[in-house]
C-alpha cells in the first residue's frame, strides 16, 4: 500500500508525449516554489494498493497516444517500495514509466528506483545556494545526481527559474556544468516560476517567502538568457 495525492489522466507537460501522472503523497524537501504543498504531509492523501492504482490507470490508456506514466509528487522516493512495485507492474503492462524526482533520498533507494524506470526527470533546486530555496540536504541530492550518470537511463534535468532567487548567471553556469556531467542527459529544461499555486500556500496557512519579496516571475527573454547561460547544447 502507498499514499497518493492525486492522479491526472492526461498530461502533455510531465515527460515525453501524452501521459498519465500519479502524484505521490509526502515530500521532505520544502521548496519555496512548490506547486503541491498539499502533498508534503506523508500521512495525508489517499491510501491505495498498486493493484487498484493500475486498474485506474488502465482506464486512461485509450486516451494516450502511447501509454506513458509519470510518477511525480510529492517525492516518489519517499515511498520507494510502493514506487518500485508500481513501476514494475506498469512496465509489465507496456507503460513507458518516467520518474519525476528531486533526488531527496538515500543512495540505495535512489539507485533501485531510478534504475528501474525508462526516464528520470531530476530537479536541481539551486546548484550554489540550495538552502535559499529548499529545506533538504543538498549534498545527498548532488550525490544522487552524480550516481545517475552511472545508470544507463535517459535523463532530463529540470530547473525552476525564479527572478531574484535562482537566476544568478553563476548559478546557471554551475547548472550547465552539472548537466555536462551526465552522458545520458537528453534535455535540460529551464521552467519559469509559476505563481498559480500561491493560493494553496495561503489556504494551508503556510508562509511563502516568495509572496513577500520582489516579483518572482520571469519573462521569455529571461528564460532564453538563462538557457544560454547554461551553455548546454542539445545533443
Ligand atoms: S520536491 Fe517537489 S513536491 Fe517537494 S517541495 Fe519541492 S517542488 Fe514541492
Amino acid at each position: 500500500m502507498g499514499r497518493i495525492q492525486s492522479i491526472h489522466s492526461f498530461s502533455t507537460v510531465d515527460g515525453p508525449g501524452t501521459r498519465s501522472v500519479v502524484f505521490f503523497q509526502g515530500c521532505p524537501v520544502r521548496c519555496v516554489f512548490c506547486q503541491n504543498p498539499d502533498s508534503w504531509d506523508p500521512l495525508a492523501g489517499e491510501e491505495i494498493s498498486v493493484e487498484s492504482l493500475i486498474k485506474r490507470l488502465e482506464r486512461f490508456r485509450s486516451f494516450l497516444a502511447e501509454p506513458g506514466l509519470t510518477i511525480s509528487g510529492g517525492e516518489p522516493l519517499a515511498q520507494p517500495k510502493f514506487a518500485l512495485e508500481l513501476i514494475k507492474e506498469a512496465k509489465n503492462l507496456g507503460w513507458h514509466v518516467a520518474l519525476d524526482t528531486s533526488g531527496a533520498c538515500s543512495a540505495e533507494r535512489f539507485i533501485e528506483v531510478a534504475g528501474a524506470v525508462d526516464l528520470v526527470m531530476f530537479s536541481i533546486k539551486h546548484p550554489l545556494y540550495p538552502e535559499r530555496v529548499m529545506g533538504y540536504d543538498y549534498g545527498k541530492v548532488l550525490e544522487n545526481w552524480r550516481r545517475l550518470a552511472h545508470l544507463s537511463v535517459p535523463v532530463w534535468l529540470r530547473y525552476v527559474l525564479i527572478s531574484g532567487w535562482t537566476d544568478e548567471p553563476e548559478a546557471l553556469k554551475a547548472l550547465g556544468e552539472l548537466a555536462q556531467e551526465n552522458p545520458n542527459l537528453e534535455r535540460l529544461e529551464i521552467l519559469p516560476y509559476n505563481s498559480l499555486a500561491e493560493n494553496k500556500w495561503t489556504k494551508l496557512g503556510l508562509a511563502n517567502p516568495l509572496q513577500s519579496g520582489p516579483k518572482p516571475g520571469v519573462t521569455e527573454e529571461q528564460l532564453k538568457q538563462a538557457e544560454d547561460l547554461t551553455g548546454w547544447l542539445k545533443r
